[in-house]
């Protein structure tokens, strides 16, 4: 799946397998067409005149105090996008990648979606990041473990593209990465998780909720105008249903917006079923209108969904200090 590589490769009448040579070499960490070395010095000469080895290239780079690096893309055509690689123990690492350059979908406490619209990316653009991230992180000793489909954009708007990048990063003979430590994040865009039921691979499935009832929802993402709380849900449970997986719901905690206890007790109402896991959020301000929840208030809100049994999560914000954390350095690439 080397778009662009594979159409120049096929008018020029050449064999199938020198596109595998040339996936093998990106996979080894060949940077430059001169690395290619199993190909003929002339193709790569020829090759190197009309299509890049990757189609998107490190621009900037920030890393944080607790090794997050995020890093600024460029896409062949000049557009910004961002991933972001998290460090955990043990030497694993999660990549958080993006599926579109920018993103439509407006959510107000986004920094990405103040920048409106952008396109969809390929999915060799959004594989590339990933082979780009697994490279460094072997150059560091350490492995990349995860992926989770949270950078710029909505991945379920981008599914042909998304769902081609997620077959050949699980693939054996690609990053080989499992299914369940690969996630999909959706700001809740029904068509695409209806997709995503009926696509092969059972990945994770986690949806930004943010908000226990409509009228706080649509203030906050303006996508539940046209798929409210209920109908997003209702398409999660089939997700879990056909996957046997929880569906991870994603969790803001924002000041006096959406932190009160008749919010967690609302939210817990409806996710009592057992088919989701509820991660709360520390929220990483970006210089909008709002804050994260004080400590107290975060506690409070996490022990009455703890008493209704839901037994939530904590997501700290990483990389908070360098601009790593989730929006910013696009937003200050501006
Ligand atoms: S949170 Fe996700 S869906 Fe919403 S604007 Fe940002 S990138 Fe788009």
């Amino acid at each position: 799946m080397s778009d662009q590589v594979a159409s120049v490769l096929k008018s020029w009448g050449e064999p199938a397998y020198r596109l595998k040579q040339v996936d093998d070499a990106r996979r080894s960490g060949a940077r430059e067409w001169d690395e290619v070395t199993t190909l003929p010095k002339a193709l790569r000469t020829r090759l190197a005149e009309v299509v890049p080895l990757w189609t998107v290239a490190p621009d900037a780079m920030a890393e944080s105090r607790d090794g997050t690096i995020k890093w600024r893309l460029r896409t062949a055509d000049g557009l910004a996008i961002e991933s972001v690689l998290i460090k955990h123990a043990r030497g694993r690492r999660t990549l958080c990648v993006s599926s579109q350059a920018g993103c439509a979908l407006g959510c107000r406490f986004c920094a990405t979606g103040t920048m409106g619209p952008g396109r969809d990316l390929t999915a060799r653009e959004i594989a590339d990041q990933a082979y780009l991230a697994a490279d460094s992180a072997r150059g560091a000793e350490a492995r990349l473990s995860n992926i989770v489909f949270m950078g710029m954009g909505e991945p379920l708007q981008n599914t042909s593209a998304v769902f081609d990048a997620i077959r050949e990063i699980h693939a054996p003979d690609g990053l080989g990465i499992s299914a369940r430590s690969i996630a999909v994040s959706t700001a809740g865009w029904v068509p695409g998780i209806e997709e995503l039921v009926a696509f092969e691979v059972p990945v994770r499935l986690a949806l930004s909720l943010h908000a226990a009832d409509d009228d706080t929802r649509s203030a906050l993402m303006p996508i539940n105008n046209r798929w409210p709380i209920a109908n997003v849900l209702a398409a999660c449970r089939r997700y879990a249903d056909r996957t046997g997986r929880r569906v991870f719901i994603e969790y803001l905690l924002l000041d006096g917006v959406n932190d009160n206890v008749s919010d967690a007790r609302r939210l817990a109402s409806q996710l009592r079923d057992g088919r989701f896991h509820v991660n709360l959020i520390e929220y990483n301000a970006t210089g909008g209108d709002y804050r994260g929840s004080p400590p107290d208030r975060a506690r409070r809100f996490a022990e009455e969904l703890q008493e209704a049994g839901l037994h939530p999560s904590f997501r700290r914000s990483r990389g908070a200090d360098s601009a790593a954390a989730c929006g910013q350095l696009a937003a200050k690439a501006r």
